[in-house]
């Protein structure tokens, strides 16, 4: 029988309306996410990798429910995050982790009280069982009891992100959407807190919604990767599949970035894109990579590629690989 995904996400859009026309009507959208769709497994990572400004912490804060869809649907274990909100029983299940370990934290909160917060919201045991339960966390992210009467100001950068993971873990959730959360440190600390994720993955079987803007950093941590650009996935795939075969010319320029640990493959060549991520309130028509893409066609200036399977592990949406354009 075919696992059922604990997250569907299904076409979601997500447009924010700028300027506006006669009577104040709202008449130009910047479309931050634009027809996302994917689907995460139990204990599954799946990385979600861009540009700055691609959509995909719109994506991922919408999939824990921090903002709506303007359009499309999120079903959580089969059915829509709309009810589980209703319910307010959806931050139980859907976490998320952010980037800026400084200011994710308020510095007038101990780090005890921080880290309980979302056990006194859903109204989770007494005070001594919340203690208890803060301790445990504290002991499951490398830090120590002590650590709990102290404020955030008084760790580095690494520590307070493992206080920040605490904090999604309280309610044993069985997702959580990692928005960034290695970017901020330094590199030595990264590869710590992507092992304490992936150690806690295993113990917990929880699901990861990874988000990166380096290809190399999820890398670590995925099992399958979506590449997004300009609000819109252009490759979906397997990890393996992904880095022995990508298909999408942006997708291999991101790979030819990423340094190799075979000497003899470091003479490979460097994909180097011309200009900035357009606009997202001015999208180019057509593929809206055309304007980037070193192997662009005419046809690239007025037809959309649609996101369409090209193996068995993989969905690239390319003109190169669909039958409607005569290459
Ligand atoms: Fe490049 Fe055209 Fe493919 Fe877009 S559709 S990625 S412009 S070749």
């Amino acid at each position: 029988m075919k696992q059922q995904p604990l997250v569907s996400i299904i076409d979601i859009k997500k447009y924010f309306p700028v300027g506006s026309g006669l009577f104040g009507k709202k008449n130009h959208f910047v479309k931050a996410v634009d027809g996302v769709s994917i689907d995460i497994y139990p204990g599954e990572t799946v990385g979600l990798v861009g540009e700055s400004g691609c959509g995909k912490s719109t994506t991922g804060r919408m999939v824990v429910g921090l903002t709506d869809p303007t359009g499309g649907e999120i079903y959580f274990e089969g059915k829509k995050l709309s009810e589980y909100r209703a319910k307010k029983s959806l931050g139980k299940n859907l976490q998320m982790i952010f980037q800026d370990p400084y200011s994710s934290l308020n510095p007038r909160m101990t780090v005890a009280d921080i880290i309980a917060e979302p056990l006194v919201l859903h109204k989770v045991g007494n005070a001594k069982d919340r203690r208890k339960r803060v301790d445990e966390l504290l002991e499951r992210v490398g830090l120590d009891s002590y650590h709990g009467s102290r404020y955030p100001i008084e760790f580095s950068g690494g520590q307070r992100q493992r206080i920040g993971i605490a904090r999604a873990l309280a309610l044993q959730p069985k997702l959580i959407v990692c928005d960034e959360p290695v970017s901020a440190l330094d590199v030595s600390i990264q590869a710590q807190i992507l092992n304490l994720l992936k150690e806690i993955q295993k113990d917990m079987g929880l699901s990861y919604l990874f988000i990166a803007h380096g290809i190399q950093a999820v890398k670590h941590i995925s099992d399958k990767i979506a590449v997004m650009y300009l609000g819109k996935i252009i490759e979906f795939a397997d990890k393996e599949e992904l880095f022995a075969n990508p298909r999408h010319p942006y997708t291999k320029a991101l790979l030819s970035a990423v340094p190799l640990p075979n000497p003899k493959m470091r003479d490979r060549e460097r994909i180097i894109l011309q200009g900035d991520l357009p606009s997202p309130a001015n999208p180019p028509a057509g593929c809206s990579f055309h304007t980037r893409c070193p192997v662009a066609m005419e046809q690239c200036r007025s037809i959309d590629p649609n996101l369409l399977s090209t193996s068995e592990q993989s969905l690239t949406a390319c003109l190169l690989f669909e039958d409607r354009v005569a290459n």
